[in-house]
Protein backbone atom coordinates (compact mmCIF):
# COMPACT_ATOMS: atom_id res chain seq x y z
CA UNK A 1 0.00 0.00 0.00
CA UNK A 2 1.26 3.26 -0.91
CA UNK A 3 1.09 6.62 0.52
CA UNK A 4 -2.07 7.55 -1.51
CA UNK A 5 -3.65 4.37 -0.40
CA UNK A 6 -2.98 4.71 2.87
CA UNK A 7 -4.69 8.54 2.44
CA UNK A 8 -2.20 10.96 4.50
CA UNK A 9 -2.77 14.18 4.97
CA UNK A 10 -2.72 17.08 7.25
CA UNK A 11 -0.13 17.05 10.73
CA UNK A 12 -0.40 12.94 10.21
CA UNK A 13 2.12 13.94 7.39
CA UNK A 14 4.73 14.90 9.79
CA UNK A 15 4.90 12.01 11.85
CA UNK A 16 4.06 9.13 9.62
CA UNK A 17 6.95 6.71 7.83
CA UNK A 18 6.15 5.06 4.84
CA UNK A 19 7.28 2.36 3.53
CA UNK A 20 9.81 4.49 0.86
CA UNK A 21 11.03 6.45 4.17
CA UNK A 22 14.52 5.36 5.24
CA UNK A 23 13.39 6.14 9.26
CA UNK A 24 10.52 2.88 8.12
CA UNK A 25 13.78 1.25 7.80
CA UNK A 26 15.56 1.72 11.22
CA UNK A 27 12.07 1.64 12.66
CA UNK A 28 11.39 -2.06 11.36
CA UNK A 29 14.81 -3.23 12.59
CA UNK A 30 14.15 -1.17 15.75
CA UNK A 31 13.03 -4.53 18.05
CA UNK A 32 14.89 -6.49 21.01
CA UNK A 33 13.96 -9.74 19.11
CA UNK A 34 15.42 -9.91 15.25
CA UNK A 35 14.53 -11.78 12.55
CA UNK A 36 17.62 -13.59 10.51
CA UNK A 37 17.91 -11.37 7.66
CA UNK A 38 17.14 -14.53 5.42
CA UNK A 39 13.71 -14.53 6.18
CA UNK A 40 11.43 -11.71 5.02
CA UNK A 41 10.30 -9.36 7.84
CA UNK A 42 6.79 -9.09 7.94
CA UNK A 43 6.22 -5.66 6.86
CA UNK A 44 3.97 -2.87 8.61
CA UNK A 45 1.82 -0.41 6.68
CA UNK A 46 3.52 2.50 8.26
CA UNK A 47 5.06 3.54 11.55
CA UNK A 48 3.89 6.77 12.94
CA UNK A 49 5.57 8.69 15.94
CA UNK A 50 3.20 10.92 18.07
CA UNK A 51 4.72 13.78 20.10
CA UNK A 52 1.63 14.86 22.09
CA UNK A 53 -1.97 12.68 23.32
CA UNK A 54 -3.49 15.04 20.60
CA UNK A 55 -1.56 13.23 17.68
CA UNK A 56 -2.55 9.97 19.45
CA UNK A 57 -6.01 10.95 19.11
CA UNK A 58 -5.69 11.70 15.73
CA UNK A 59 -3.95 8.79 14.34
CA UNK A 60 -6.50 6.16 16.09
CA UNK A 61 -9.19 8.42 14.80
CA UNK A 62 -7.76 7.95 10.99
CA UNK A 63 -7.12 4.13 11.75
CA UNK A 64 -10.77 4.16 12.77
CA UNK A 65 -12.13 6.05 9.66
CA UNK A 66 -9.83 4.39 7.37
CA UNK A 67 -10.14 0.82 8.81
CA UNK A 68 -6.47 0.02 9.63
CA UNK A 69 -5.29 -2.30 11.70
CA UNK A 70 -2.95 -1.07 14.47
CA UNK A 71 -0.53 -2.08 16.90
CA UNK A 72 1.53 0.14 19.82
CA UNK A 73 5.06 -0.10 20.35
CA UNK A 74 7.48 1.49 23.28
CA UNK A 75 10.67 -0.74 23.55
CA UNK A 76 9.84 -3.08 21.14
CA UNK A 77 10.99 -5.90 23.26
CA UNK A 78 8.22 -8.25 23.26
CA UNK A 79 10.24 -11.56 21.94
CA UNK A 80 7.74 -12.27 19.61
CA UNK A 81 7.47 -9.09 17.64
CA UNK A 82 4.12 -8.19 18.39
CA UNK A 83 4.21 -4.97 18.68
CA UNK A 84 5.89 -4.63 14.84
CA UNK A 85 3.00 -6.65 12.59
CA UNK A 86 3.09 -6.63 8.83
CA UNK A 87 0.06 -5.41 7.76
CA UNK A 88 -0.65 -2.96 10.46
CA UNK A 89 0.44 0.78 11.87
CA UNK A 90 2.60 1.22 13.78
CA UNK A 91 2.39 3.79 16.92
CA UNK A 92 5.87 4.20 18.43
CA UNK A 93 5.12 5.52 21.43
CA UNK A 94 8.41 6.86 22.80
CA UNK A 95 8.85 10.30 22.36
CA UNK A 96 5.64 10.59 24.95
CA UNK A 97 7.93 10.19 27.66
CA UNK A 98 7.61 12.87 30.47
CA UNK A 99 8.08 12.01 33.83
CA UNK A 100 6.34 13.76 36.94
CA UNK A 101 7.14 13.08 40.50
CA UNK A 102 4.75 13.35 43.12
CA UNK A 103 6.26 12.99 46.42
CA UNK A 104 3.70 12.61 49.15
CA UNK A 105 4.71 14.36 52.61
CA UNK A 106 1.70 12.52 54.45
CA UNK A 107 2.66 8.97 53.03
CA UNK A 108 3.71 7.52 55.79
CA UNK A 109 6.54 5.76 53.97
CA UNK A 110 8.95 4.49 56.32
CA UNK A 111 13.27 5.09 56.52
CA UNK A 112 13.57 1.80 55.40
CA UNK A 113 11.76 2.56 51.72
CA UNK A 114 9.21 -0.06 51.77
CA UNK A 115 6.10 2.05 51.52
CA UNK A 116 5.51 3.97 48.97
CA UNK A 117 6.25 7.63 49.43
CA UNK A 118 3.85 9.06 46.58
CA UNK A 119 3.41 8.72 42.98
CA UNK A 120 4.54 9.47 39.00
CA UNK A 121 2.87 10.41 36.13
CA UNK A 122 4.71 8.36 33.05
CA UNK A 123 4.21 8.93 29.81
CA UNK A 124 3.15 5.98 27.91
CA UNK A 125 6.67 5.48 25.56
CA UNK A 126 9.00 6.06 29.08
CA UNK A 127 11.79 3.69 29.16
CA UNK A 128 12.91 1.96 32.29
CA UNK A 129 16.51 3.30 31.82
CA UNK A 130 15.20 7.11 31.43
CA UNK A 131 12.42 6.25 34.57
CA UNK A 132 15.36 5.17 37.37
CA UNK A 133 17.23 8.41 36.06
CA UNK A 134 14.52 10.81 36.97
CA UNK A 135 13.72 9.03 40.42
CA UNK A 136 17.31 8.98 41.66
CA UNK A 137 17.42 12.20 40.83
CA UNK A 138 15.01 12.77 43.69
CA UNK A 139 16.27 9.97 46.17
CA UNK A 140 13.88 7.24 44.75
CA UNK A 141 13.26 4.25 42.95
CA UNK A 142 10.62 1.35 41.97
CA UNK A 143 10.59 -1.98 40.54
CA UNK A 144 11.31 -2.47 37.06
CA UNK A 145 12.45 -4.82 34.47
CA UNK A 146 16.33 -6.30 34.11
CA UNK A 147 17.10 -4.01 30.59
CA UNK A 148 17.36 -0.17 30.40
CA UNK A 149 15.88 -0.06 27.14
CA UNK A 150 11.80 -1.99 28.02
CA UNK A 151 9.02 0.04 28.34
CA UNK A 152 8.06 0.65 31.34
CA UNK A 153 4.12 0.64 30.64
CA UNK A 154 4.62 -2.56 28.43
CA UNK A 155 6.32 -4.62 31.74
CA UNK A 156 4.03 -2.85 34.37
CA UNK A 157 0.88 -3.64 32.79
CA UNK A 158 1.30 -6.95 31.59
CA UNK A 159 2.50 -8.30 34.83
CA UNK A 160 6.24 -6.97 35.40
CA UNK A 161 8.30 -9.66 37.49
CA UNK A 162 11.88 -7.71 38.93
CA UNK A 163 14.42 -8.61 41.53
CA UNK A 164 12.60 -6.47 43.81
CA UNK A 165 8.69 -7.67 43.30
CA UNK A 166 8.98 -10.09 46.12
CA UNK A 167 9.73 -7.11 48.30
CA UNK A 168 7.77 -4.28 46.21
CA UNK A 169 5.10 -6.51 44.50
CA UNK A 170 5.02 -6.39 40.90
CA UNK A 171 4.66 -4.26 38.51
CA UNK A 172 0.99 -4.83 37.77
CA UNK A 173 0.40 -4.15 41.46
CA UNK A 174 2.10 -0.41 41.54
CA UNK A 175 0.03 1.28 38.76
CA UNK A 176 -2.57 4.02 40.62
CA UNK A 177 -3.46 5.35 37.52
CA UNK A 178 -3.88 5.43 33.73
CA UNK A 179 -4.60 8.11 30.60
CA UNK A 180 -5.72 6.19 27.72
CA UNK A 181 -6.87 7.17 23.91
CA UNK A 182 -9.99 5.00 23.22
CA UNK A 183 -10.95 3.51 20.12
CA UNK A 184 -12.85 6.51 19.39
CA UNK A 185 -9.99 9.07 19.84
CA UNK A 186 -11.37 10.04 23.37
CA UNK A 187 -8.98 10.36 26.48
CA UNK A 188 -10.13 8.61 29.08
CA UNK A 189 -8.84 8.83 32.96
CA UNK A 190 -9.18 5.60 35.19
CA UNK A 191 -8.14 5.59 39.03
CA UNK A 192 -9.88 4.09 42.13
CA UNK A 193 -12.05 6.49 41.94
CA UNK A 194 -12.66 6.80 37.81
CA UNK A 195 -13.80 4.33 35.89
CA UNK A 196 -12.22 1.31 38.76
CA UNK A 197 -13.31 -1.72 36.22
CA UNK A 198 -10.95 -0.12 33.55
CA UNK A 199 -8.47 0.29 35.86
CA UNK A 200 -8.88 -3.62 36.91
CA UNK A 201 -8.21 -4.02 33.10
CA UNK A 202 -5.04 -2.32 32.20
CA UNK A 203 -3.43 -3.91 35.45
CA UNK A 204 -2.91 -7.10 32.86
CA UNK A 205 -4.89 -6.39 29.99
CA UNK A 206 -2.38 -3.42 28.73
CA UNK A 207 -3.44 -2.23 25.49
CA UNK A 208 -6.66 -4.06 25.15
CA UNK A 209 -8.94 -1.15 26.03
CA UNK A 210 -6.97 1.79 24.30
CA UNK A 211 -3.61 3.27 24.21
CA UNK A 212 -1.76 4.27 27.38
CA UNK A 213 -0.44 7.38 26.70
CA UNK A 214 0.34 7.82 30.59
CA UNK A 215 0.48 5.80 33.78
CA UNK A 216 0.63 6.76 37.54
CA UNK A 217 2.68 4.44 39.84
CA UNK A 218 3.74 4.30 43.57
CA UNK A 219 7.68 5.53 44.21
CA UNK A 220 9.31 4.46 46.66
CA UNK A 221 11.93 6.28 48.63
CA UNK A 222 14.99 3.76 48.37
CA UNK A 223 18.40 5.76 47.25
CA UNK A 224 21.00 2.99 47.74
CA UNK A 225 20.71 -0.66 48.74
CA UNK A 226 22.29 -4.52 48.47
CA UNK A 227 22.38 -6.35 44.99
CA UNK A 228 24.72 -8.37 43.33
CA UNK A 229 25.84 -11.80 41.94
CA UNK A 230 26.85 -14.52 44.36
CA UNK A 231 28.67 -17.34 42.15
CA UNK A 232 28.66 -20.69 43.12
CA UNK A 233 30.93 -23.54 42.45
CA UNK A 234 29.43 -25.09 39.15
CA UNK A 235 31.53 -27.87 38.43
CA UNK A 236 28.89 -30.34 38.95
CA UNK A 237 26.17 -28.29 37.55
CA UNK A 238 23.79 -31.28 38.27
CA UNK A 239 24.24 -31.54 41.78
CA UNK A 240 25.16 -27.72 42.23
CA UNK A 241 21.67 -27.27 40.93
CA UNK A 242 20.19 -29.88 43.06
CA UNK A 243 21.44 -28.77 46.07
CA UNK A 244 20.84 -25.04 45.99
CA UNK A 245 17.15 -25.74 44.46
CA UNK A 246 15.96 -28.02 46.93
CA UNK A 247 16.99 -25.71 50.05
CA UNK A 248 15.78 -22.63 48.95
CA UNK A 249 12.84 -23.95 48.16
CA UNK A 250 12.70 -25.08 51.73
CA UNK A 251 14.18 -21.50 52.80
CA UNK A 252 11.06 -19.80 50.60
CA UNK A 253 8.44 -21.54 53.06
CA UNK A 254 10.19 -20.86 56.33
CA UNK A 255 9.21 -17.70 58.33
CA UNK A 256 12.96 -16.94 59.10
CA UNK A 257 13.13 -15.29 54.98
CA UNK A 258 13.61 -11.46 55.95
CA UNK A 259 10.97 -9.17 54.34
CA UNK A 260 13.90 -6.70 52.06
CA UNK A 261 15.45 -10.00 50.59
CA UNK A 262 14.65 -11.37 47.32
CA UNK A 263 16.58 -13.18 44.72
CA UNK A 264 16.81 -14.73 40.98
CA UNK A 265 18.15 -17.42 40.42
CA UNK A 266 19.74 -18.24 37.19
CA UNK A 267 22.27 -20.73 34.88
CA UNK A 268 23.91 -18.96 32.61
CA UNK A 269 27.01 -19.72 30.74
CA UNK A 270 30.54 -17.48 31.67
CA UNK A 271 33.38 -17.80 29.79
CA UNK A 272 36.07 -20.07 31.34
CA UNK A 273 33.51 -21.14 33.89
CA UNK A 274 30.92 -23.14 31.44
CA UNK A 275 27.50 -23.18 32.90
CA UNK A 276 27.12 -21.36 36.18
CA UNK A 277 24.64 -20.80 38.94
CA UNK A 278 24.35 -17.75 39.87
CA UNK A 279 21.89 -15.87 42.49
CA UNK A 280 21.31 -12.01 41.96
CA UNK A 281 20.99 -11.47 45.58
CA UNK A 282 18.67 -8.40 46.83
CA UNK A 283 18.72 -6.55 50.53
CA UNK A 284 16.37 -3.78 49.64
CA UNK A 285 15.92 -2.57 53.10
CA UNK A 286 17.85 0.24 54.76
CA UNK A 287 17.63 -2.00 58.01
CA UNK A 288 20.70 -4.12 57.40
CA UNK A 289 20.42 -5.79 60.79
CA UNK A 290 21.33 -9.72 60.49
CA UNK A 291 21.93 -9.09 56.89
CA UNK A 292 25.56 -10.09 56.74
CA UNK A 293 24.53 -13.40 58.65
CA UNK A 294 21.76 -13.93 55.67
CA UNK A 295 23.87 -13.72 52.88
CA UNK A 296 26.58 -16.09 54.73
CA UNK A 297 23.91 -18.85 55.08
CA UNK A 298 23.50 -18.19 51.34
CA UNK A 299 26.82 -18.56 50.44
CA UNK A 300 26.61 -22.46 51.42
CA UNK A 301 22.85 -23.01 50.62
CA UNK A 302 22.56 -26.57 50.33
CA UNK A 303 26.29 -27.24 50.88
CA UNK A 304 26.88 -25.27 47.49
CA UNK A 305 29.73 -23.37 47.69
CA UNK A 306 29.74 -19.44 46.75
CA UNK A 307 33.33 -18.55 44.89
CA UNK A 308 32.50 -15.15 44.42
CA UNK A 309 30.31 -12.98 46.09
CA UNK A 310 29.61 -9.63 43.77
CA UNK A 311 26.94 -8.32 46.40
CA UNK A 312 27.54 -4.22 46.59
CA UNK A 313 25.99 -1.03 47.40
CA UNK A 314 24.22 0.00 44.16
CA UNK A 315 21.10 2.38 42.78
CA UNK A 316 18.48 1.34 41.31
CA UNK A 317 20.19 2.52 38.10
CA UNK A 318 23.23 0.98 38.61
CA UNK A 319 21.87 -2.37 39.34
CA UNK A 320 19.41 -2.67 36.04
CA UNK A 321 22.26 -1.38 33.87
CA UNK A 322 24.87 -4.10 35.25
CA UNK A 323 21.37 -6.68 34.52
CA UNK A 324 21.35 -4.92 30.82
CA UNK A 325 24.83 -6.15 29.95
CA UNK A 326 23.65 -9.32 30.31
CA UNK A 327 20.19 -8.92 27.74
CA UNK A 328 22.08 -6.82 24.73
CA UNK A 329 19.90 -5.17 22.25
CA UNK A 330 19.23 -6.98 19.44
CA UNK A 331 19.15 -10.75 19.16
CA UNK A 332 18.00 -13.76 17.19
CA UNK A 333 16.63 -16.66 18.39
CA UNK A 334 13.37 -17.56 20.96
CA UNK A 335 12.49 -16.31 24.59
CA UNK A 336 10.13 -19.02 26.11
CA UNK A 337 8.55 -18.47 30.12
CA UNK A 338 6.40 -21.32 31.92
CA UNK A 339 5.28 -21.41 35.17
CA UNK A 340 5.36 -24.01 37.97
CA UNK A 341 3.98 -24.10 41.52
CA UNK A 342 5.60 -22.46 44.58
CA UNK A 343 6.70 -25.72 45.80
CA UNK A 344 8.26 -27.25 42.41
CA UNK A 345 11.71 -26.49 42.90
CA UNK A 346 12.37 -28.77 45.90
CA UNK A 347 10.10 -31.93 43.54
CA UNK A 348 12.20 -34.62 42.34
CA UNK A 349 10.12 -34.76 38.71
CA UNK A 350 11.48 -30.99 38.52
CA UNK A 351 14.80 -31.31 39.73
CA UNK A 352 15.39 -34.53 36.87
CA UNK A 353 13.79 -32.32 34.12
CA UNK A 354 15.69 -29.59 35.23
CA UNK A 355 19.07 -31.00 35.64
CA UNK A 356 18.67 -32.89 32.17
CA UNK A 357 18.28 -29.85 30.10
CA UNK A 358 20.60 -27.99 31.75
CA UNK A 359 22.97 -30.64 30.81
CA UNK A 360 21.65 -29.80 27.19
CA UNK A 361 21.79 -26.31 27.51
CA UNK A 362 24.35 -24.95 24.56
CA UNK A 363 27.30 -23.04 25.81
CA UNK A 364 26.55 -20.05 24.55
CA UNK A 365 26.69 -16.64 26.19
CA UNK A 366 22.80 -15.68 25.23
CA UNK A 367 21.33 -19.37 26.39
CA UNK A 368 20.16 -19.46 29.83
CA UNK A 369 17.48 -20.52 32.25
CA UNK A 370 16.08 -18.01 34.79
CA UNK A 371 13.65 -19.12 37.83
CA UNK A 372 11.83 -16.21 39.44
CA UNK A 373 9.70 -16.36 42.70
CA UNK A 374 5.75 -14.81 42.92
CA UNK A 375 5.71 -14.29 46.52
CA UNK A 376 2.03 -13.06 46.91
CA UNK A 377 2.42 -9.33 48.29
CA UNK A 378 1.55 -8.65 52.19
CA UNK A 379 -1.04 -6.18 51.15
CA UNK A 380 -4.36 -8.20 51.10
CA UNK A 381 -7.09 -7.77 48.04
CA UNK A 382 -4.54 -7.69 44.99
CA UNK A 383 -6.31 -10.23 43.11
CA UNK A 384 -9.74 -8.54 42.93
CA UNK A 385 -7.41 -5.40 41.69
CA UNK A 386 -6.38 -6.52 38.39
CA UNK A 387 -7.09 -9.18 35.92
CA UNK A 388 -3.44 -10.22 36.03
CA UNK A 389 -3.03 -13.91 37.30
CA UNK A 390 -1.34 -16.03 38.43
CA UNK A 391 -1.56 -14.98 42.19
CA UNK A 392 -1.21 -18.10 43.63
CA UNK A 393 2.56 -18.87 44.71
CA UNK A 394 4.90 -20.01 41.69
CA UNK A 395 8.17 -19.61 40.28
CA UNK A 396 8.61 -17.85 36.50
CA UNK A 397 11.15 -19.72 34.78
CA UNK A 398 12.79 -18.27 31.15
CA UNK A 399 14.00 -20.27 28.66
CA UNK A 400 16.47 -18.48 26.78
CA UNK A 401 18.09 -19.53 23.52
CA UNK A 402 19.61 -16.69 21.77
CA UNK A 403 22.77 -15.27 20.14
CA UNK A 404 23.44 -11.27 18.65
CA UNK A 405 24.97 -13.49 15.41
CA UNK A 406 22.07 -14.46 13.25
CA UNK A 407 24.56 -16.90 11.58
CA UNK A 408 25.74 -18.54 14.49
CA UNK A 409 25.97 -22.20 13.96
CA UNK A 410 24.75 -23.24 17.44
CA UNK A 411 22.04 -20.96 16.71
CA UNK A 412 19.25 -23.10 15.78
CA UNK A 413 20.18 -25.89 18.79
CA UNK A 414 19.71 -23.30 20.87
CA UNK A 415 16.26 -22.68 19.62
CA UNK A 416 15.37 -26.40 19.81
CA UNK A 417 16.77 -26.53 23.39
CA UNK A 418 14.23 -24.26 24.29
CA UNK A 419 11.54 -25.75 22.96
CA UNK A 420 12.70 -29.31 24.36
CA UNK A 421 12.87 -27.99 27.87
CA UNK A 422 9.67 -26.46 27.63
CA UNK A 423 7.86 -29.68 25.84
CA UNK A 424 9.25 -31.90 28.62
CA UNK A 425 7.93 -29.75 31.22
CA UNK A 426 4.66 -30.27 30.05
CA UNK A 427 3.18 -32.50 32.75
CA UNK A 428 3.98 -29.87 35.49
CA UNK A 429 3.54 -26.51 34.09
CA UNK A 430 0.56 -24.05 35.33
CA UNK A 431 -2.08 -23.00 33.24
CA UNK A 432 -1.47 -19.62 33.87
CA UNK A 433 1.81 -18.06 31.78
CA UNK A 434 3.30 -14.65 31.51
CA UNK A 435 1.60 -13.07 28.57
CA UNK A 436 5.12 -10.98 27.11
CA UNK A 437 6.66 -14.97 26.50
CA UNK A 438 3.24 -16.84 25.49
CA UNK A 439 0.74 -16.73 22.51
CA UNK A 440 -2.22 -18.61 24.79
CA UNK A 441 -3.08 -16.69 28.18
CA UNK A 442 -5.32 -18.32 30.66
CA UNK A 443 -7.23 -15.43 32.30
CA UNK A 444 -9.38 -17.24 34.70
CA UNK A 445 -12.09 -16.11 36.57
CA UNK A 446 -10.85 -12.45 35.21
CA UNK A 447 -12.02 -13.89 31.16
CA UNK A 448 -15.61 -13.05 31.47
CA UNK A 449 -15.36 -9.47 33.23
CA UNK A 450 -12.60 -8.97 30.96
CA UNK A 451 -14.52 -9.93 27.73
CA UNK A 452 -17.53 -7.49 28.71
CA UNK A 453 -15.09 -4.83 29.15
CA UNK A 454 -13.51 -5.08 25.39
CA UNK A 455 -16.87 -4.99 24.21
CA UNK A 456 -17.89 -1.58 25.78
CA UNK A 457 -14.67 -0.11 25.48
CA UNK A 458 -13.46 -1.90 22.15
CA UNK A 459 -16.29 -2.75 20.26
CA UNK A 460 -15.02 -3.09 16.78
CA UNK A 461 -11.73 -4.54 17.58
CA UNK A 462 -8.98 -1.34 17.31
CA UNK A 463 -6.63 -3.20 20.19
CA UNK A 464 -6.76 -6.87 19.08
CA UNK A 465 -3.07 -6.93 18.56
CA UNK A 466 -2.96 -5.85 21.84
CA UNK A 467 -1.10 -8.49 24.53
CA UNK A 468 -2.61 -10.68 25.69
CA UNK A 469 -5.05 -11.43 23.04
CA UNK A 470 -7.89 -12.95 24.01
C1 LIG B 1 15.73 -8.12 27.42
C2 LIG B 1 14.37 -8.24 28.05
C3 LIG B 1 14.28 -8.08 29.41
C4 LIG B 1 13.04 -8.20 30.02
N1 LIG B 1 12.99 -8.12 31.37
C5 LIG B 1 11.84 -8.38 31.99
C6 LIG B 1 11.79 -8.42 33.40
O1 LIG B 1 12.79 -8.24 34.09
N2 LIG B 1 10.60 -8.68 33.97
C7 LIG B 1 9.48 -8.88 33.24
O2 LIG B 1 8.43 -9.08 33.83
N3 LIG B 1 9.48 -8.83 31.90
C8 LIG B 1 10.64 -8.60 31.26
N4 LIG B 1 10.66 -8.58 29.90
C9 LIG B 1 9.38 -8.66 29.16
C10 LIG B 1 8.88 -7.21 28.91
O3 LIG B 1 8.61 -6.58 30.12
C11 LIG B 1 7.60 -7.23 28.06
O4 LIG B 1 7.86 -7.84 26.82
C12 LIG B 1 7.03 -5.82 27.86
O5 LIG B 1 5.74 -5.91 27.30
C13 LIG B 1 7.93 -5.01 26.97
O6 LIG B 1 7.45 -3.71 26.79
P1 LIG B 1 8.09 -2.85 25.62
O7 LIG B 1 7.40 -1.56 25.54
O8 LIG B 1 9.57 -2.82 25.78
O9 LIG B 1 7.79 -3.76 24.36
P2 LIG B 1 6.90 -3.52 23.06
O10 LIG B 1 7.20 -4.70 22.21
O11 LIG B 1 7.15 -2.18 22.49
O12 LIG B 1 5.44 -3.57 23.61
C14 LIG B 1 4.83 -4.79 23.96
C15 LIG B 1 3.33 -4.63 23.98
O13 LIG B 1 2.96 -3.88 25.12
C16 LIG B 1 1.82 -3.09 24.83
N5 LIG B 1 2.13 -1.71 25.19
C17 LIG B 1 3.32 -1.23 25.60
N6 LIG B 1 3.21 0.05 25.95
C18 LIG B 1 1.93 0.40 25.74
C19 LIG B 1 1.20 1.60 25.94
N7 LIG B 1 1.77 2.70 26.44
N8 LIG B 1 -0.11 1.61 25.61
C20 LIG B 1 -0.71 0.50 25.13
N9 LIG B 1 -0.07 -0.66 24.94
C21 LIG B 1 1.24 -0.72 25.25
C22 LIG B 1 1.49 -3.29 23.39
O14 LIG B 1 0.45 -4.25 23.28
C23 LIG B 1 2.76 -3.86 22.82
O15 LIG B 1 2.50 -4.70 21.73
C24 LIG B 1 11.87 -8.46 29.26
C25 LIG B 1 11.97 -8.62 27.88
C26 LIG B 1 13.21 -8.53 27.28
C27 LIG B 1 13.30 -8.76 25.81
Amino acid sequence: MDKFELKVSGALEHIIHLPDSAQYNVLLRSTFSLVPSTEELPRPLAFVQPTSVADVQLVTQWAQKEKLPLCVRVGGHDSLRRSTLGGTVVIDLTALNEIEILLDEHSGATSDGLKPAGTAKIGGGTLTGNLLAALKAQGCMVPTAAAESVGHAGWAMLGGYSCMSGVLGMGVDQIVGATLVTANGDVVTVSESKNPDLLWGVRGGGGNFGIVVELEIKIYKIEKFLAGGLVFDSQDISSTVTNFLTAYSNLQSSPEMPAGFYGLIGVVNIPKLGKTLVFTYVWLSEDRTGETAWREKMKSLGGVKCIMDAVTEVDACQLVANMSKVAPYGVYGMFKSVNVSGDALRHEDFLKIAVQNIDQMPGLPGCALTIQQYRPPVTSNVESQAVWGPREPHHMLLLIGTSPDEHHPRLQESIDWVDNFEASLRDIILAKSYSPFSFKIDLGSGEEKFRSLKEKWDPEGMWSNAIPGI
